[in-house]
This record gives C-alpha cells, sequence and structure tokens, in this order.
C-alpha cells in the first residue's frame, strides 16, 4: 500500500524531490515515525542522499523521528487556546497520563505534546489526538476522552459540520459559506445545485482570458491570507507568453493563530475551490495546479482529493473541461507543521522538495514562481470567492463590501466572547456590532480590554478603538491590519504580558533562523518576556523590548520579524502600565504560587 502511494506521490510532480514531504508524512502515518530505513528508501527513490533527506525533513515539525504513543495527544496553548484554559487542559493531561511534554506512557499508549496553534481557534481549547480534532475542551470532557480512548473506542471527532466552530447570525451575508451546514455539502451533486461551475462556465465559454482578469478586478476582491493584495491585479501581472508552464498554488498552509477559516471552506466546499483554482488557470493561461495543504489537516487532505477525484470523472478538470478545450490539472500536496510555509515564497520552496526558506525577492512569483515558473499564488478564501464573482458579477460582489474592499470575508471570532464561530460578513462590517452582536459580546459580563483583529501577527487595539468598519484600508489607518480575519478578543482579566510572552513563544518557535534580527531578536525578546512575566524584570526592559522589536521591523526576508515586533510594540504602547505593574515582583493576574510555574 506505501509502495502503490509512494508511486502516485512521485508522479504528481515534475521534479521528483517534490514529493519528499508528502512520501515522508505518508510513511509516518503507517510506521508511527520516520525510520533511518524510511529515510534511506525516500531517498533511493527520489535519487537524492540520505543526508539531503534527513536535512530537509530536520526542518518539519510535524516529521517524528522516533515512536510515539498509539494515540498522541497534542494540546495546543496558543493565544485562543490559552485565553480559554489551553493551559489548564494541557496540566490536566501531563497529570492524568503521568508524562511531560514529548514523553511517551510505560504501556506506549499514549503520548504527549505542547503544540502551536492547530487550526482550531473559535472551538478553543482544542487538542488533536493522532488526526482528529477534539475542541471546546473541559477538564471533563477532557477526562472522559481519555478514558474512552483507553477502553478502546474513539470519541466523536469535532468537526467544522457539527456545528461547533460554526454559528450563525442574522448580520451574515453568506456567499462563500452559502453552503455551511447544508447536508453533503462537499459532494458534487449538491454542488452543482447551488450554482456549482456556473462560474467557471462562464469563464470558460463567454469570456476571454482578460475579461476573466477584469472581472477579477471589478470585484475588489482582495488577498485574504493577510497581505490584501487586489487580486486582479495580482493575474494581470502574470506573463501572457511563457516558455516554462505557468502554475496556480492555493495557499491552504493555514497557520496564522486565531484563524481557521480554510479548514471548513476544504471541508465543506472543496469544489468551490477547486472552480477557484481552475477560474485563476484560465485566467493567466495555466494549466496545473496545487493545493498545499496544512500537515495537521490530514482528514481534510482526503476530502479534497476526493472532491478532485469527482471533479476529474465529471469533466471540471483534465482535458477538454466543460467542452471548451481547455485542459487543467490539479492536485494536493501536504506541509508537515512549519508556519512559515504560509509565506509564498517559503510555500514553493517547501513544495519543490526542500526546507521552507523563503527567496529573496526580486523576482516575485508571476514571473519566477514554482520550478522557476510563471506562478499564481492565493489563499483559499480568496480562491473559494472567485466562483461567485464570475458567476453574478464583480460590480456585484464589489457593492457587497466597503470602498476598494470588495464582498464579504470569512472572521474567525475566538477568545473570551460568548459565541466564538466563524461568520461571514461584508468588508467594513463594524468591529463593535462584530463583538457585541455578532459574537454575542464578552463572557461572564465581563469588559473588553483588547482585540487582535487579525491573527496574532497584528497590532492590538484597545477596547476604546473598536468603533471603526473592519477592512483592510480602515485597520491600517487605525494603525493595525486585517490581515487573515482571525479575531481574538481579550477581556478585562488577562494580562497583556502573559500575552505578550505567548505571542512570542510562538515566533521564536517558527523562525526559521535564517535572518538574525529574526533569529536572534524573537528568541531574546521571548526570554525577557518569560522573565519579566515570572517577576524578574528591570525599569529598564521595557524600553528595551519596545526598541528590540522596532530595530526587527523591514530587517529580515520575510514578513515574520515584523509579524513577532508588531504586536509586542503596540503591547509594550498601550498597555505600559502592565510593564510596571510586574516591576513589583509579581504577576498581577496570577496568583504567586503560580509565577514559578509559569512554562517557558
Ligand atoms: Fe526566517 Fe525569520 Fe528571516 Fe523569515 S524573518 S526568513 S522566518 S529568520
Amino acid at each position: 500500500m506505501l509502495e502503490q502511494k509512494f508511486q502516485v506521490l512521485i508522479r504528481r510532480y515534475p521534479i521528483k524531490r517534490s514529493a519528499l514531504v508528502p512520501m515522508a508524512l505518508y510513511a509516518q502515518d503507517v510506521f508511527g515515525y520516520v525510520s533511518e530505513d524510511l529515510i534511506s528508501e525516500i531517498a533511493n527513490r527520489l535519487d537524492l542522499s540520505p543526508l539531503h533527506v534527513n536535512e530537509t525533513l530536520a526542518y518539519y515539525s510535524m516529521i517524528r523521528r522516533k515512536p510515539v504513543g498509539k494515540y498522541h495527544v497534542q494540546v495546543c496553548t496558543n493565544v485562543s487556546c490559552m485565553l480559554c484554559g489551553g493551559n489548564e487542559v494541557y496540566d490536566f493531561v501531563q497529570k492524568k497520563l503521568e508524562i511531560g511534554n514529548k514523553q511517551v506512557t510505560a504501556d506506549g499508549l499514549f503520548s504527549l505534546e505542547e503544540v502551536e496553534c492547530i487550526g482550531a481557534c473559535t472551538g478553543a481549547p482544542a487538542m488533536q489526538v493522532n488526526y482528529d480534532f477534539y475542541e471546546n475542551l473541559t477538564e471533563r470532557r477532557t477526562d472522559d476522552l481519555l478514558d474512552a480512548l483507553d477502553m478502546g473506542s474513539r470519541p466523536a471527532t469535532s468537526m467544522p459540520t457539527s456545528g461547533s466552530v460554526h454559528a450563525r447570525h442574522s448580520a451574515e451575508a453568506p456567499v462563500i459559506s452559502r453552503l455551511f451546514g447544508v447536508p453533503d455539502s462537499h459532494k458534487l451533486d449538491v454542488y452543482l445545485q447551488h450554482d456549482g461551475y456556473k462560474g467557471l462556465e462562464r469563464a470558460l465559454k463567454q469570456l476571454t482570458s482578460d475579461q476573466v482578469i477584469e472581472e477579477v478586478k471589478k470585484s475588489n476582491l482582495r488577498g485574504c491570507g493577510g497581505a490584501g493584495f487586489p487580486t486582479g491585479a495580482k493575474w494581470g501581472f502574470v506573463p501572457k507568453e511563457s516558455a516554462k508552464p505557468k502554475y496556480i498554488l492555493c495557499n491552504a498552509d493555514e497557520s496564522e493563530p486565531g484563524t481557521c477559516k480554510d479548514r471548513p471552506l476544504m471541508e465543506m466546499v472543496p469544489h468551490q475551490l477547486i472552480e477557484g483554482v481552475v477560474i485563476a488557470g484560465r485566467a493567466v493561461g495555466a494549466h496545473r495546479g496545487y493545493i498545499y495543504i496544512r500537515g495537521e489537516y490530514r482528514y481534510v487532505l482526503e476530502i479534497v482529493d476526493a472532491a478532485i477525484e469527482e471533479a476529474y470523472a465529471h469533466g471540471y478538470l483534465g482535458q477538454n473541461i466543460m467542452g471548451s478545450g481547455f485542459d487543467f490539472d490539479l492536485a494536493t500536496h501536504t506541509g508537515a507543521g512549519a508556519y512559515e510555509c504560509g509565506e509564498e515564497s517559503a510555500l514553493m520552496e517547501s513544495l519543490e522538495g526542500k526546507r521552507g526558506y523563503p527567496r529573496i525577492r526580486p523576482p516575485f512569483p508571476a514571473v519566477v514562481g514554482l520550478y522557476g515558473s510563471p506562478t499564481v499564488i492565493n489563499n483559499v478564501e480568496t480562491l473559494s470567492a472567485v466562483p461567485s464573482i464570475l458567476h453574478r458579477g464583480g460590480e456585484w460582489y464589489s457593492g457587497l463590501g466597503s470602498p476598494k474592499n470588495g464582498g464579504t470575508r470569512l472572521f474567525c471570532i475566538s477568545g473570551h466572547v460568548n459565541r466564538p464561530g466563524i461568520y461571514e460578513l461584508p468588508m467594513g462590517f463594524n468591529l463593535r456590532r462584530m463583538i457585541e452582536e455578532v459574537a454575542g459580546g464578552i463572557r461572564g459580563g465581563r469588559r473588553l480590554k483588547a482585540v487582535i483583529p487579525g491573527g496574532s501577527s497584528c497590532p492590538l487595539l484597545k477596547a476604546e478603538e473598536i468603533d471603526l468598519p473592519m477592512d483592510f484600508d480602515s485597520l491600517a489607518k487605525a494603525g493595525s491590519m486585517l490581515g487573515s480575519g482571525g479575531l481574538v478578543v481579550i477581556d478585562e482579566g488577562t494580562c497583556m504580558v502573559d500575552l505578550a510572552r505567548r505571542i512570542m513563544h510562538f515566533y521564536a518557535h517558527e523562525s526559521c533562523g535564517w535572518c538574525i534580527p529574526c533569529r536572534e531578536g524573537t528568541d531574546w525578546l521571548r526570554k525577557m518576556l518569560d522573565r519579566f512575566h515570572s517577576g524578574g524584570g528591570r525599569r529598564e526592559d521595557i524600553a528595551l523590548i519596545g526598541e528590540l522589536s522596532k530595530n526587527m521591523l523591514g530587517r529580515t526576508f520575510c514578513p515574520l520579524g515584523d509579524a513577532a515586533a508588531l504586536p509586542t510594540m503596540s503591547i509594550v504602547k498601550k498597555w505600559p502600565d502592565e510593564f510596571e505593574k510586574h516591576l513589583a515582583g509579581m504577576c498581577p493576574y496570577q496568583p504567586a504560587e503560580m509565577l514559578t510555574a509559569t512554562r517557558a
């Protein structure tokens, strides 16, 4: 079976090496870890040296080089989970299983790992057992879950379709989420009943490729992965003539803490994404695409693979699509745990079977991208919006949003709110209404203290700064970013120093180490914030934390340096009093006895 899978994977790419990470991950699924023998086997098949394979795989945090338990329990303690009790869940699991981080129980049944964001922020606190998601955990639920596993049963998993991570609200304007909650929405016949592939039909049979790009430009669709670059303009940069094949890459490596929308989009409406990818291909004259899915979303990968197969069988992929003479081939690719691979040039490196280090630009991917060819890279949400734009028109879509910020966004609202969830709202929807009305206000009648408006890399807003429209331009004007649309809501009982500490731990963990300001800066800041939070801070450290962060800005190859610096700088600037209070030696938000237990 592994033999067959290896062959399928190798055939998927023009260059064999691209299959390296997927092969290793599939082998790990079968054997539990990647042994030296497997390294040699993979190296042999890909015409690489074992050293090469070893060196590449060492970059990916999901690749394990030693056995784990039958049930590998991975508890998220990143920002949204931390705010909702993730640390307590982790401590509970440690005590119950009597093992520490990365240890295995004596009987080999369980192993435990504290992990970074797993993409279940609106269902926080959450964990994965092997690839299964369990969300909204309490000690009681965790206890029952571990007992059930111990008895040999597999408890029901949390999935977006179960309703646990998606709420509905009357303010919603469903475009890309219109099939959320519809039974069997992942299947082709259901998608076809809801205007599926009509946008593609128009793009192929009624419009020229330039007209397709024009329609997307009219829509004012902007990249939903974080940067907010106009999608139509991005497509327009791809040269019309190219001696090399062109590629469409879908970035489904969603890893920004606070963000968990790609998962339900791929799970519930994979054909919408496939349609968007083919339309992008039609627009720029590309005939091949890949959907790069983060390794943690294993069950989603299987759903998308099944949808791709279905699309091939019914003539929506492959040769002469819908009788138009246009050909397009599409396949999935799996990552293996590296936040950095969400950056577009790092993602291309990773897809080429290398470490996910970013590339120096220019040249930009539109000209020199995957395999040195012209490439369009768009995020899942962006591409999922394209079918409706082509079906109903760019002007219609643009009219749903605010000026220069067309359409709708999926906002993931997590943290201290009564109704966390993923809501599709018009661009420009008021942030205060989003928190108070859509998400039901702050839990436990507490007051709002801060908001991370678009994923953990964004500068934070204070409670008095939330009367603003949620779109790219308004957030930029307010000194923050719309980013990936992952809102994390923080109440008055939260220690902002602890929050800054946790955010920095994440970026220090994810820094690829290539450039010094990021590698050294994130690590120094992590240590300083740890020390500060545990009562060892000095007055001069407050300014130093701000200065060190500022020194990272704009001095790194990729945006991770800025992503680490910006939220930290905003916390130091907006909540200096919280740092001052820690100078007295103890965190004002935590009992003294807990400080010694602050996780490093
Ligand atoms: Fe790597 Fe950080 Fe430099 Fe990006 S900024 S290339 S993550 S070291």
